[in-house]
C-alpha cells in the first residue's frame, strides 16, 4: 500500500460510467515497483465485455456532454486542472513508484500533464467555425466544428499521466467522451486522474478507464466497435500499425503518436557546452525512455573530441538509483525485457567495433538500472543507428559535412523529434527545413510544451497534440450551404 497525503487517490478498481468496478470475471493484475520489484497493489483485469460496457456508457454520456455549453465544459476541466496541481505530490509519488522516474521528473510530468487540461479548458471556448463567401449570388456557406463522439485512447507506461491528459483534454473540451486503456504496467496514475475527474464534476460515462492485461482484445474492441468514432494511440510503431489496420474496417478517425529515432546534431560552430547540456537533458530524461529522446548523436569532426570528452564528464555526474530518493537523476528501466534489449544494443555495438567510454552495463545491485552509457565511433551498421534505443545509451557518430549529416539524420523510417546545435543563421534555416521530422529543437534539447503542436511524420505517425491545433483531431468539420438568399 502506498502512503499518501490523500489515500483516496490510490485506486485499485477500474472506472466505468462513474462507478469504481472490478472485472466481471474477478481477475486482477499485480503491479510492481520497477525499482525493487515490490508489489504496489492490484487492479482489475477487464475483458472485452467490460470494454463494451464502457463504450456504451461513453456513447450515452456523449448525448449530454456535447450539449453542455463550452463554458460549462471549460469550468469542469479547469477544476480538474486545479485538483491535479493541488495533489501534485501524491500524483508524483504514485507515478514514481509505478514507473521508476525520479520524483522531481514525475512532478514535472504532473505539471506538464495538467497544463494540457488548463490549455484545453481555455480552448474549449474557441472552437470557432467560419463564414465563407458563397459560390453563387444567392448562396452563403457556414462551417461548424462538432465533436467526433466516443474516443478510444490507448496510452503507454513512459508518461502514465501526461499521455492521458494530452489526449483527453482536447477530446473533452471539444465535447467528446472517452474510454481510456492505460498501460497495464502503470495503471495507478490513470486511476488517480479518474478520481480527481470525479471530484471535478464530470458526469458519469464521460471519462472511463479500463485496466487490462489483454491489450490486444481491448484494442480490437475499441477499433471495431461502431460506437467508437476515433482512436488516439501513443506507443510503438508496431502496435500503431496493428491499430491502424483494425480501425480501417470501420474507417475511424485516428491519431498516432509512435516511435522515434531522433538525431541530435552538433555542428562545428555550436556552443559545445550548451550542446552537452541539451544532450544530457534529451538523452537521459526518464532513463532514455521517451519517444523524443535523442537516439543518434552526430558531432562534426572539429568538435567531436571536445563534445565527447565533455559529455563523458557530464555522464559521470549522473546519479542512478531509487527515483524516490533526492538527487537521483536516472532510475530503473520499466521491465526486464527493456533492460535486456539495451544490453543487446550495447553488445552489438561492441561486437562491431565501437568503444564504450562510460557505463556499458547493468548497474551493480540494481536489477533494472542500466548505467548511463557513452559509445564512441559507432557505425551505421550497428543496431543503435536503426533501433529506437529507449534506454540511457548515447552513441556519438562523427560527420564531416552538412549534406552528409542531413542524409544520415533522415535515413530512418521515423520522423518525430530532431535536434541540432549551431550558430550560422542561414545553415539553421537550411537544416531545420531539410530535417524530415515533425519537431525540430534548435539549440535546445527540451521541446515539449502545451503551446506547441507535438507530433510526427513518416512512421512516427500523424495527428498533433497540444497547441491551437490539438482540438482539430477531435472535431468533424461540417459546412452548410445556404441557397435561395436573394
Ligand atoms: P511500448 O513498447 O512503449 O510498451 P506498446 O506499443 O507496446 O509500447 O504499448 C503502448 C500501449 O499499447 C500500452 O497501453 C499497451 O498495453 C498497448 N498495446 C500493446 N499491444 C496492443 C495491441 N495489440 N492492441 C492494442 N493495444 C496494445
Amino acid at each position: 500500500m502506498i502512503q499518501l497525503e490523500h489515500p483516496a487517490l490510490f485506486k485499485t478498481q477500474s472506472y466505468i460510467n462513474g462507478r469504481w468496478v472490478e472485472a466481471s470475471t474477478g481477475a486482477a493484475i499485480q503491479v510492481y515497483n520497477p525499482f525493487d520489484q515490490t508489489l504496489l497493489g492490484s487492479v482489475p483485469d477487464l475483458g472485452v465485455e467490460d470494454c463494451t460496457r464502457a463504450i456504451e456508457a461513453a456513447a450515452a454520456a456523449f448525448q449530454e456532454w456535447r450539449d453542455y455549453t463550452a463554458a460549462k465544459r471549460s469550468k469542469i476541466l479547469r477544476r480538474w486542472y486545479e485538483l491535479q496541481l493541488e495533489h501534485v505530490d501524491d500524483l508524483a509519488k504514485i507515478l514514481t513508484l509505478e514507473q521508476g522516474k525520479p520524483v522531481a521528473e514525475a512532478k514535472g510530468e504532473i505539471r506538464y500533464g495538467a497544463s494540457f487540461v488548463e490549455w484545453f479548458a481555455e480552448e474549449a471556448k474557441r472552437v470557432y467555425g467560419d463564414v465563407i463567401p458563397g459560390h453563387g449570388s444567392d448562396k452563403r456557406i457556414t462551417v461548424i466544428k462538432q465533436p467526433v463522439g466516443v474516443v478510444g485512447a490507448i496510452t503507454p507506461w513512459n508518461f502514465p499521466n501526461a499521455m492521458i491528459t494530452r489526449k483527453i483534454a482536447p477530446a473533452l473540451a471539444a465535447g467528446c467522451t472517452v474510454v481510456i486503456k492505460p498501460s497495464e504496467l502503470t495503471p495507478f496514475s490513470a486511476l488517480a486522474l479518474a478520481e480527481l475527474a470525479a471530484q471535478a464534476g464530470f458526469p458519469p460515462g464521460v471519462i472511463n478507464i479500463l485496466t487490462t492485461s489483454d491489450a490486444a482484445a481491448i484494442g480490437k474492441e475499441l477499433t471495431s466497435n461502431p460506437k467508437v468514432k476515433k482512436i488516439s494511440f501513443t506507443g510503438s510503431t508496431r502496435v500503431g500499425k496493428i491499430l491502424l489496420r483494425q480501425a480501417a474496417d470501420s474507417v475511424k478517425k485516428v491519431s498516432m503518436e509512435l516511435g522515434g529515432n531522433a538525431p541530435f546534431i552538433v555542428f562545428d560552430d555550436a556552443d559545445v557546452e550548451a550542446a552537452v547540456e541539451g544532450a544530457i537533458a534529451s538523452k537521459f530524461r526518464n532513463a532514455g525512455q521517451t519517444c523524443v529522446c535523442s537516439n543518434r548523436i552526430f558531432a562534426q569532426e572539429k568538435v567531436y573530441d571536445e563534445f565527447v570528452t565533455k559529455l563523458a564528464a557530464a555522464i559521470q555526474d549522473i546519479t542512478i538509483g531509487n527515483g524516490m530518493e533526492k538527487g537521483v537523476n536516472v532510475g530503473p528501466l520499466i521491465e526486464p525485457k527493456a533492460l535486456s534489449f539495451v544490453e543487446t544494443l550495447v553488445q552489438d555495438a561492441v561486437d562491431k567495433g565501437a568503444t564504450v567510454l562510460a557505463g556499458g552495463k547493468k548497474a551493480v545491485n540494481h536489477d533494472l538500472i542500466f548505467e548511463p552509457t557513452l559509445i564512441t565511433e559507432p557505425s551505421t551498421e550497428m543496431m543503435v543507428y536503426r533501433e529506437e534505443i529507449f534506454g540511457p545509451v548515447a552513441p556519438v557518430f562523427k560527420f564531416s559535412s552538412e549534406a552528409e549529416v542531413i542524409a544520415l539524420a533522415n535515413d530512418t523510417n521515423y520522423g518525430l523529434a530532431s535536434y541540432f546545435y549551431g550558430r550560422d543563421y542561414a545553415r539553421i534555416w537550411r537544416v531545420a527545413e531539410a530535417l524530415e521530422y515533425g519537431m525540430v529543437g534548435i539549440n535546445t534539447g527540451m521541446i515539449s510544451t502545451t503551446v506547441a503542436p507535438f507530433g510526427g511524420i513518416k512512421e512516427s505517425g500523424f495527428g498533433r497534440e497540444g497547441s491551437k491545433y490539438g482540438i482539430d483531431d477531435y472535431v468533424n468539420i461540417k459546412y452548410m450551404c445556404w441557397g435561395g438568399v436573394s
